[in-house]
Order: C-alpha cells, then sequence, then structure tokens
C-alpha cells in the first residue's frame, strides 16, 4: 500500500502503518491535553493504540484463518479506519470465505471475554472501584464489542458482508453473490457517509472506503466469471 512503512514482522506477515494512521494518536493526543493536559494526553494515545491493537489482533484472525487454507497474507495495514490484511487470492470455497470472514470478529470476542474476566475477577463487569486501571478494561471491552457489532453489519466488503456473500455464494454461485453482495454493501456505504456527515467524519470515510471496496471486488469477481466463461467455451 502506497504512503506506509513496515514497522515489524509477526509470524511472517509484515505489519505496516499507513501514514495518516499518525493522525489518530495526534488528534486523541490533543484533544486529551485540551480536557487532562499531559496525563490526559498520555490515557488518550495509551488507549487509542490499545484499541488498535485490538485491530491488528483481528487483522491476524483472519490472515491465520486464511493461511490455514494456504492463503497466504504478506501484510497488514493499519489505516485510521481499521486495518487490512492484504490476502494473495480470495478464497476458492464459500465455507472458507465463511471462516476467515468470521475469525477476525471472533479474536474480539476472545478479547472481550477475557476484559470481562479480569473486571468480573476484580468486584463485577461496569460495577467495582471505579478506578483508572477500570476504568481503561471497561472502555477497552466496550470498543471491542463495538467492533464485533460494526463488522457484522452486512456491508460488504466488511466482515459482515464477506459473511453475507458466502452463504450466498453456497446457493447462487460465487458471481451473483457478490453481485447482491456489492449492491448491500453499497446502499449501506451511503447509509454511512449520510449519517456521518451529522455525526462523525470517521463514518463518511468509512462509507468511502466500503463503496470503492464494493466496486473493486464486484469488477474482480466480473472478471473471473467472464474468464472462466471464456474457459469454458474453448
Ligand atoms: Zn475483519
Amino acid at each position: 500500500m502506497k504512503w506506509s512503512f513496515r514497522v515489524c514482522r509477526v509470524a511472517g506477515i509484515d505489519v505496516r502503518i499507513h501514514i495518516t494512521f499518525l493522525l489518530l494518536p495526534l488528534f486523541f493526543g490533543w484533544s486529551g491535553w485540551q480536557e487532562g493536559g499531559a496525563a490526559g494526553a498520555g490515557n488518550e494515545i495509551v488507549f487509542i493504540l490499545a484499541l488498535f491493537l485490538c485491530v491488528l489482533l483481528h487483522e491476524f484472525g483472519h490472515a491465520l484463518a486464511g493461511r490455514h487454507y494456504g492463503i497466504p497474507t504478506p501484510d497488514i495495514t493499519l489505516l485510521p479506519f481499521g486495518g487490512v490484511a492484504r490476502m494473495t487470492r480470495i478464497p476458492s470455497r464459500p465455507l472458507q470465505e465463511l471462516v476467515i470472514a468470521v475469525a477476525g470478529p471472533a479474536v474480539n470476542v476472545a478479547i472481550a471475554g477475557v476484559l470481562g474476566i479480569l473486571l468480573f475477577a476484580g468486584g463485577g463487569l461496569f460495577s467495582g472501584p471505579p478506578t483508572p486501571e477500570r476504568l481503561f478494561l471497561q472502555q477497552l471491552l466496550t470498543v471491542n464489542a463495538g467492533l464485533v457489532l460494526f463488522n457484522m453489519i452486512p456491508a460488504f466488503p466488511m466482515d459482515g458482508g464477506r459473511i453475507l456473500r458466502a452463504v450466498l455464494a453456497m446457493g447462487c454461485g460465487h458471481f451473483r453473490a457478490t453481485q447482491i453482495a456489492a449492491r448491500v454493501g453499497q446502499v449501506l456505504a451511503v447509509g454511512f457517509a449520510a449519517a456521518g456527515f451529522f455525526t462523525n467524519p470517521m463514518l463518511v470515510l468509512i462509507g468511502l472506503f466500503v463503496f470503492s471496496g464494493a466496486q473493486d471486488e464486484l469488477a474482480y469477481a466480473r472478471f473471473l466469471h467472464e474468464y472462466e466463461n471464456t474457459r469454458a467455451e474453448a
């Protein structure tokens, strides 16, 4: 991916950061500073980095599930609105796509579970002594739950949309399934962007990303479909 640089290599996968990702700690650090000085800035930055560690682990969930089916992932790139695991090819069977799509959110379910156990042990999930450490874990638990719910929205090519395509593909084939999932994804993307105009500019970005992503995936599926047709005729 252009404008990104390599940070480290884990399990044979390059972890990259897009240059725009750096805006995130800057923005959150600045807003933390306004509220609570240096300590506030530090808290916000630590939290946003912890959140993106969860996003990175989510992407590793996809990548390692893909590897299980013989699909390598050369790199994972972190962007301000999430992560992208770049797989070398799409899974050939709908069931494989289903497992790979579910593996990401499943990681966040596991993280939320571990955080929940830690909080319970310390006096209750959202009760108990309101120490800074507990507030941190509670917030992290909430955003992990949010990540799971958000990713389950069937906005192809987000995870929920991939799950939708995989399920549809079991009945009507890869190309038709992609057509339907891409249309559903683009309608939802327009909805994200419209909602984002009034609430959060990040949603506008996500809407644009989903819309163009669905378009690209549809073009690729059409290419594969036509290629297979010409091969069948030959
Ligand atoms: Zn995912």
